[in-house]
């Protein structure tokens, strides 16, 4: 029997529409070769949708979500204001108990990286942490953020961690500032350590987040899986997705134990939208790892080709490769590819 899976996607705001298209475009050519199908559900979600909702995440979207087998996330715009809705990421993380943020970062070529040969992985604990949302004003100008740390949390991404270093280099490094933190990354540290009794096999260090980010920029070719807690893996991800090129390459998975929501690490860059300028590779990685991660390792494995055959063409580029070429002529290109 054919195998099908439900996904449900999210065009989000600003440039999300346009690499949403782009990715839903991409799947169904790898579709078309292979032997599975994708049922694709459209929900809405984002800030446009709070003058008519009056949330950012409309009711009727989760209950299309817990439906689904998994969901392709446009980027979203997340209003600043005090009072405004939570990023819907963030809630859907929460929500579905996604919590390992997969960041792969590697050189691609014809993309000018500062170095030649990275390929490593931020997984970042995506659920607690400065992400808490507890925040509080004790008094006009002094304000307070809640940093929660709990070993349960950081054992379980620790433990994702550690299993993806033994499917790749064998080689984790943890990241945190536990000379300052001590009680909360105290914890993290020890959960880290408790995890790596059971992986031998995997050589394990240590790096102060100041350090990595400087390490990041000074040698990233030695690095293979590096994990952290979430606020430090957000940063250390994006500076990772611009040491290899552009963030419009970076795509991330948001992993639960049943669950999987896949999106590009970039936002929704407003200032760009509706001008077919950026590049949707991103958000077509995030399809590729989504298919991957459902079991259709050929499938995934076909768009990722198709991508490098296109960068290593060089015929296509986009604005942030150093070319001209629109959105969609790139997604043209990956599509005859495939
Ligand atoms: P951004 O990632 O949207 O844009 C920063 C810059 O990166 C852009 O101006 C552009 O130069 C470049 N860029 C981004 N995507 C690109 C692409 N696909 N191709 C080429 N270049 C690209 O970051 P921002 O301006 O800080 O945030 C804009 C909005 O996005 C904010 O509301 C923010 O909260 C939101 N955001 C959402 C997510 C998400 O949905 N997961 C992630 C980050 C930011």
């Amino acid at each position: 029997m054919t195998k099908s899976y439900s996904i449900v996607a999210l065009k989000g705001d600003g440039i999300g529409p346009e690499v949403t298209e782009a990715t839903i475009r991409v799947l169904e050519a790898v579709e078309k070769k292979s032997g599975f199908k994708l049922n694709i559900l459209y929900g809405e979600a984002g800030a446009h949708c709070i003058p008519e909702h009056g949330t950012n995440l409309p009711k009727e979207t989760i209950e299309l979500i817990k439906q689904s087998n998994a969901c392709l996330k446009g980027p979203m715009t997340t209003p600043e204001e005090a009072g405004a809705p939570v990023s819907v990421a963030v809630t859907l993380r929460r929500m579905f108990g996604l919590y390992a943020n997969v960041r792969p970062c590697r050189t691609f070529p014809n993309v000018e990286s500062l170095k030649p040969n990275i390929d490593l992985v931020v997984v970042r604990e995506n659920t607690e942490g400065l992400y808490s949302g507890v925040e509080s004003l004790l008094a006009p100008g002094v304000g307070i953020a809640l940093r929660i740390i709990t070993k349960e949390a950081s054992f379980k991404v620790a433990d994702f961690a550690f299993k993806l270093a033994m499917q790749r280099r064998k080689h984790l490094t943890y990241i945190h500032k536990g000379n300052i933190l001590r009680i909360t990354d105290g914890i993290f540290k020890d959960a880290v350590k408790e995890a790596q009794k059971n992986y031998p096999e995997v050589e394990v260090d240590d790096l102060h987040i100041d350090a990595a980010t400087m390490q990041l920029i000074k040698q990233p070719e030695k690095y293979d899986v590096m994990v952290t807690t979430n606020l430090f893996g957000d940063i250390l991800s994006d500076e990772a997705a611009q040491v290899t090129g552009s963030l419009g390459l970076a795509a991330g998975a948001n992993i639960g134990v049943t669950y999987g929501m896949f999106e590009p690490v970039h936002g929704s860059a407003p200032k760009y939208t509706g001008m077919n300028r950026v590049n949707p590779i991103a958000t077509i990685m995030a399809g590729a790892m989504m298919l991957d991660w459902l079991g259709e390792s050929a499938a995934a494995k076909k768009i990722e080709e198709a991508i490098i055959a296109v960068l290593k063409e060089g015929k296509v580029r986009t604005h942030d490769l150093g070319g001209e070429a629109k959105g969609t002529e790139i997604t043209d290109a990956i599509i005859a590819k495939i």
